[in-house]
Parts: C-alpha cells; structure tokens; sequence
C-alpha cells in the first residue's frame, strides 16, 4: 500500500488506455471515443487485454482501463503508508489528516515543507526489527535508510513549487 503526494490534477488533453504496468499508444480526444473503441474491441475479441503492450499474460486475460493524459503532469513522490505518515508529521499536519487522502493550498504545503528542511536535524534512519509475542505472529517493522526525510522534503518541495507556479493544490492519496 502506498501514498502519492502531486499537485492535483490539471488540463486533460485526451485519454490514453492502461493495464496496472502502464498506458499505451493509444490516444483519443475524448472519453467517449476511447469506450467506443474499447466496446467495439470488446466486441471483436471477447476482452481488451490484447491491446496491453506490456506482454503480460495476466493483463491479456484483463480488461483494459481508460487514463486522461494531463497537458502538464505534476512530478510525484510516491511512499509507503508507513512513511507517508512519517513525512505528514514532519509537515506538521500530525493527526489533523489521513494518509489516506488530503490536500492543502501549494503556499501552506511549501511553507511547512521549507520549516520541516529547516528544523529536522538529519535523518538518522531507523533500523528495521521485529517482534513477536507468545502465540502471534512475527512483526517486522520496515526501517528508514539514513537521509530518508531530507531527501523526500526535497522532493516534496519540488512537487509544491510546481503546484505553486500552476495555482494548483497539493493532495495526496
Ligand atoms: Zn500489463
């Protein structure tokens, strides 16, 4: 499970279709023709998996999905929810949102990401361990690699900057 930290989303300049490995050739200038196009191959086929460029026999036997291209993508920083939840607390957004899902204005996320660089000493890492107590099963708790926090503020920063720039929020989910 993962969290994906971007500007929202922008101007769509048409639509594309995927399987989970990514999207395809395919372009259509609206919704419409790309579920004309999908039906109509459905029809033919049986499926739509065939259309995946991935070569994955899994994704031949699913259908595909229909993905707007935005005119000018966000970068993205994508984390587990484990460190979703660490850097939303450097943030200081502590308990007030979800990892799950939330957005602030790009000025109230770049604020706080400029006070976090700021006051977090380096990141020491954590080591990963485990722990297991009588009749239940072993926990691990996955660690943070040394530079874990400055790295990602930076890619944060970066993330609302371009939000900043297009007048777009910062939303994760
Ligand atoms: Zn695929």
């Amino acid at each position: 499970m993962s969290a994906t930290f971007s500007a929202e989303i922008g101007p769509i300049k048409g639509f594309t279709l995927k399987c989970v490995h990514g999207a395809t050739k395919h372009h259509f200038d609206t919704f419409i023709k790309a579920q004309t196009f999908l039906q109509a191959e459905k029809d033919e086929h049986g499926g739509t998996g065939h259309l995946a460029e991935c070569g994955d026999e899994f994704c031949e036997a699913m259908l595909m999905s229909i993905e707007a291209v935005e005119e000018d993508p966000s970068p993205a920083v994508r984390v587990s929810y484990h460190n979703a939840r660490h850097l939303l607390d450097l943030l200081g957004y502590g308990h007030e949102t979800s990892v799950v899902g939330g957005s602030d204005t790009a000025e109230n996320f770049l604020g706080r990401v400029l006070v976090a660089l700021a006051v977090n000493p380096a990141d020491a890492g954590v080591p990963a361990t485990s722990s297991k107590n009588a009749g239940s099963p072993e926990m691990i708790h996955c660690g943070r690699r040394e530079g874990y926090s400055e790295d990602h503020l930076e890619a944060l920063r970066e993330v609302a900057n371009f939000a900043a720039s297009r007048g777009r929020a910062v939303q994760w989910c």
